[in-house]
Order: C-alpha cells, then sequence, then structure tokens
C-alpha cells in the first residue's frame, strides 16, 4: 500500500484506510466488523477512522476490538462532536473515546464539523490533549476554506481536513484542496464510494469506469480510489463491511492512473455525467 506523509506530521500514512460509520451494522455482527477491519489492516489499510457519534459510541468499540494487540501498526483518527467540542467537553469526549477504543492515545483527533462552540476553546482542548499525550495530533472535518483560515489563525497546528470527496461531488478541488496544499494540511477523502451511491456499469459515467478499469487489469472502484487519491496531501477512507470489498480496495496498490494523464481527466468527468440526470447524494456522518 502507498503511503505518503500525512500532513505536517512526519508520519507516512497508507494512502487508503478504513471509515467505520455503520460498521456496528454489519450482518455478521460485531465479530465479523472485527475480522473485517483486520484483514484490511494485514492488507496495509492501517489509517482507521472512527468517531464517538458512529453508533453511539459502538463503531469505536468495534475498532478497539480490531486493532487489539495491533495498536502500533494503526494511524487512529476519532472525532468529537460540535456539541461537545466546548474546552472541557472536548477532553471529556477524548477519555470517553479513549476507553471504548482501549488505547492511550489517538494519532489524529478532528472537530467532525463546525458548531456552536467557540473554536478557540476546541482548539485550546486539543493542545492540551497533546500536551497530555492523548492524542499525536489534530485536525477538522468539513470545513470550507473561511474556517480553515479562521482555524489556523488561533493554531498552525492543524494537520488535517476531512471532507466529502467523490467522482461526483468534487466542490472541495475549487478552494479547499488548493489551501489545504499551500499549508501542508492531510485533506481526507470521506465517502470516496459516495455512500453507496456509486456510478452503475449502465451508467456513462459507469462505463468510462469500467473501460479505464479493463485497461488497466482494475476495477471502477480501484480506479475512483486512485483518482481520488492522485497526489498528496489526498487519502481517502472508504468504508467496507466484507472480506472481498476490503480486499478490493486495498488492491489499488497495484494500480497506476497517475497524475494529469488523459485517462485522469476522464475519471474525473464521470460526475459530470451524472449531474445531466440525478444530482449526485451528499451524507454526513
Ligand atoms: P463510502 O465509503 O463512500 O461507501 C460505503 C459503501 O460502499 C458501503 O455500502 C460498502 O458496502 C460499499 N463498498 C465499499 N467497498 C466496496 C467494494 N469494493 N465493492 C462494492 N461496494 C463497496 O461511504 P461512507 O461510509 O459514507 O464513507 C467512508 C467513511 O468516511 C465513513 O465510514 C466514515 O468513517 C467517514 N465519513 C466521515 C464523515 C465526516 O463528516 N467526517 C462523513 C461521512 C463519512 P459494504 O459495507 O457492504 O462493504
Amino acid at each position: 500500500m502507498e503511503r505518503r506523509r500525512f500532513g505536517s506530521t512526519k508520519r507516512e500514512i497508507a494512502v487508503i484506510g478504513q471509515g467505520t460509520w455503520d460498521v456496528e451494522k454489519n450482518q455478521g455482527g460485531a465479530i465479523a466488523a472485527t475480522a473485517a477491519l483486520r484483514r484490511g489492516l494485514d492488507l496495509g489499510m492501517t489509517h482507521i477512522d472512527t468517531a464517538e457519534m458512529y453508533g453511539g459510541g459502538a463503531a469505536e468499540e468495534i475498532v478497539g476490538e480490531a486493532i487489539a494487540g495491533r495498536r502500533d501498526e494503526v494511524f487512529l483518527v476519532s472525532k468529537v462532536l460540535p456539541q461537545h467540542a466546548s474546552r472541557q467537553g472536548t477532553l471529556a469526549a477524548c477519555d470517553r473515546s479513549l476507553v471504548r477504543l482501549n488505547t492511550d492515545r489517538l494519532d489524529c483527533y478532528l472537530l467532525h464539523w463546525r458548531g456552536a462552540e467557540p473554536l478557540e476553546d476546541t482548539i485550546a482542548a486539543f493542545e492540551q490533549l497533546k500536551n497530555e499525550g492523548k492524542i499525536l495530533s489534530w485536525g477538522v472535518s468539513n470545513f470550507d476554506e473561511v474556517d480553515l483560515a479562521e482555524a489556523w489563525s488561533i493554531a498552525d497546528s492543524l494537520v488535517c481536513n476531512q471532507v466529502l470527496y467523490h467522482l461526483e461531488e468534487r466542490a472541495i478541488e475549487h478552494a479547499v484542496l488548493p489551501w489545504c496544499i499551500q499549508h501542508d494540511v492531510a485533506v481526507v477523502a470521506y465517502s470516496p464510494f459516495g455512500h453507496g451511491h456509486f456510478p452503475g456499469p449502465r451508467t456513462t459515467g459507469g462505463r468510462v469506469l469500467q473501460e479505464i478499469a479493463a485497461a488497466h487489469n482494475a476495477t471502477p472502484r480501484q480506479v475512483a480510489l486512485r483518482y481520488l487519491t492522485r497526489r498528496p496531501p489526498l487519502f481517502a477512507i472508504p468504508k467496507a463491511s466484507s472480506v472481498k470489498h476490503i480486499a478490493e480496495n486495498a488492491g489499488i496498490a497495484a494500480l497506476s492512473v497517475h497524475g494529469r494523464t488523459r485517462e485522469c481527466g476522464f475519471v474525473g468527468a464521470v460526475g459530470r455525467y451524472r449531474r445531466c440526470g440525478k444530482a449526485g447524494s451528499t451524507a454526513t456522518g
């Protein structure tokens, strides 16, 4: 699995990680969910994204099981809900997450989205948690370039912005991605498969993906993941419940549709075909 430096941290992190929203609803229950996450770790998808919100803490507990005995392999990310993001609230939320995850530290702790609590207070709590060794870095999620600039003016130790980014939703490319490139902030694409709305084989976009995939002995989803992580500072965190899906997602390691190739242009155009018809989905989780 390809790795790249995660923002201004000195850590080299797998470009494809594992999401855990709704992981507790895995048909095979917690045991199957744990096994799938562990298989992902075996295949190099060592960046695990979770949140106190997911399943009301149930997802963090499953992640805790999955990483037991393997903590040092993992780049572990969790998120505080905006309504808990006061200074004291953030400290308490982090403690609760650490208990559920059965670990002594998070590699990165994010504000899930911007709410009513002053950013200064949340960031002060993040810095305190860092000083105490409970988190190694911190970042934000769902921030636009204006929010990013405000956070940066409070503390330039922000390392990541986790944002909606898939073939049918590329709004971040206009201002958020350039801002993050300029400030050396990692951009983590959530819902990289459109939260279950991936271009199907009967759509124009799906056919384009299929053609490119076939030329590279790959699958359409692998082509999409390669595109979404085509350059630093991009990462992606697809969520998959089955070992089969996990293996497919990890398989992008063998695929090189890089940079400004003609194929990249075609993949980038996939969302435009769909927008001529039904609008793409958005999700916040
Ligand atoms: P997603 O990763 O775009 O899509 C997940 C869906 O794709 C699931 O139905 C999954 O099915 C399917 N899938 C995955 N790999 C597949 C494969 N190889 N072949 C066929 N289907 C496949 O959706 P997401 O869960 O919304 O986003 C990923 C992660 O991003 C979340 O889990 C969460 O950690 C994070 N996230 C963060 C925010 C935020 O506000 N910060 C918002 C949304 C999501 P199976 O489950 O059956 O494998």
